[in-house]
């Protein structure tokens, strides 16, 4: 479609830049190239405006996040992240208390702007294949999933401690989720499966787990108005193996916060390749966080040599789920997958003795490809 036949669509973006440490200013400047050419191409217009975010945060203010980086993200319709912190073991940031520490700004800005779902896809590429670690027969069915995982709640935001009792050292930490906390994700899981292959799959423990029973209560409720989404039921542990075992059967899975913990990074893992996979951090708006799913990569930063496909794809899932521009969206998505059909590769995804672009190359010929 071209620029004319939309002009009703034509929307004016504000997003708040978090480019962040190591590699973040790297990989952040490539999703800033491709958003620049999908907006050429339809239209659109967008309003950056950059912000300070743990390491440089720190060095600028003396604090990882600030007043005015939260007042800028909420005034914006969406944040575009890179990544934040260190080489934990060398930097001077991690001579800090850990609330001063950069990590501590992305658990203040998560809580300030409400983000209680986190998304992170896990799809294999056919081109990038050989990196899964599964066995042939799995890799080659491929698999498209999103891990949907509430973020503030469950079992690390209760109530915790230690104490002895009865002379023996004891700890307790408290799992507790209420159902208005478990509807807002269901809702959001159910909306978003829509927008993919249409299944949603609940990954619980409700054979023990009392908040598991609930979560299984409110979803079902929530599935009852979306009967064009296929709904199952997983326990956790079954969930494990079968995300090795055969991967393809899952679209949206959705689950608490530590379970999604654990089985997001076994789902990036069989992918194979940490600087593809993009998330996002939404609020019960429209409103959300894009970030790619891997760290600053201090042991890269600098050398112009980071894979830079995760932060654009991060751009194109804001596209997607805060701006319902799933055209450009696809555009973005498109244009990723091409450039690996025609075999480009950054260090990290190609093959030994494969030759390699750099960063700034990479974004480049994704931008063109819009
Ligand atoms: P990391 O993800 O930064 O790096 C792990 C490995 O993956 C490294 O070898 C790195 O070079 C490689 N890698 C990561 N992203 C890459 C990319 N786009 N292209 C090519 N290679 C890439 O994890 P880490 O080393 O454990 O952490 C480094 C720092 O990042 C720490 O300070 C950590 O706290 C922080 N961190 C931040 C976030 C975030 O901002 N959301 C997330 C995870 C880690």
């Amino acid at each position: 479609m071209d620029k004319a036949e939309r002009k009703s669509d034509i929307m004016n973006m504000k997003i708040a830049v978090i480019s962040g440490d190591g590699i973040g200013p790297e990989i952040v400047a490539e999703a800033k190239k491709v958003l620049d050419a999908v907006c050429d191409k339809y239209g659109h217009s967008i309003e950056y405006k950059d912000v300070l975010m743990g390491g440089a945060s720190i060095d600028k203010y003396g604090v990882p996040l600030t007043e005015e980086t939260i007042n800028v993200c909420r005034e914006s319709d969406a944040v575009l992240m890179g990544s934040i912190g260190g080489n934990t073991q060398t930097s001077p940031w991690y001579k800090l208390p850990p609330e001063l520490r950069p990590e501590a700004g992305l658990l203040g800005i998560r809580k300030a702007l409400a983000l209680f779902a986190n998304l992170r896809p896990a799809y294999l590429y056919p081109e990038l294949k050989e990196a899964c670690p599964l066995k042939e027969s799995v890799a080659d069915k491929g698999f498209d999933m999103m891990i949907m995982r509430e973020l503030t709640g469950g079992l690390y935001f209760g109530d915790r401690y230690t104490k002895e009792i009865d002379g023996v050292t004891t700890a307790v930490d408290t799992l507790i989720y209420n159902e208005n906390e478990i509807r807002r994700i269901a809702v959001k899981g159910f909306d978003i499966a829509r927008k993919r292959h249409g299944k949603v799959t609940l990954v619980d423990k409700a054979n023990v787990l009392d908040s598991s029973r609930l979560w299984r209560k409110v979803v079902t409720e929530v599935a009852a108005d979306y009967p064009d989404v296929e709904f199952v039921t997983m326990l956790v542990d079954n969930a494990a193996m079968q995300l090795v075992k055969d991967p393809a059967q899952f679209d949206v899975m959705l689950t608490e916060n530590m379970f999604g913990d654990i089985l997001s990074d076994e789902a990036s893992m069989i992918t194979g390749s940490i600087g593809m996979l993009p998330s996002a951090s939404l609020n019960e708006t429209k409103f959300g966080l894009y970030e790619p799913s891997g760290g600053s990569a201090p042991d890269i930063a600098g050398k112009g040599i980071a894979n830079p496909i995760a932060t654009i794809l991060s751009a194109a899932m804001m596209l997607r789920y805060t701006f319902d521009l799933d055209e450009e969206a696809d555009a973005i998505e498109n244009a990723v997958a091409k450039v690996l059909k025609e075999g480009y590769r950054t260090i990290d995804i190609a093959k030994a003795g494969e030759s390699s672009l750099k960063t700034a190359e990479m974004g480049s010929l994704i931008a063109d490809r819009i």
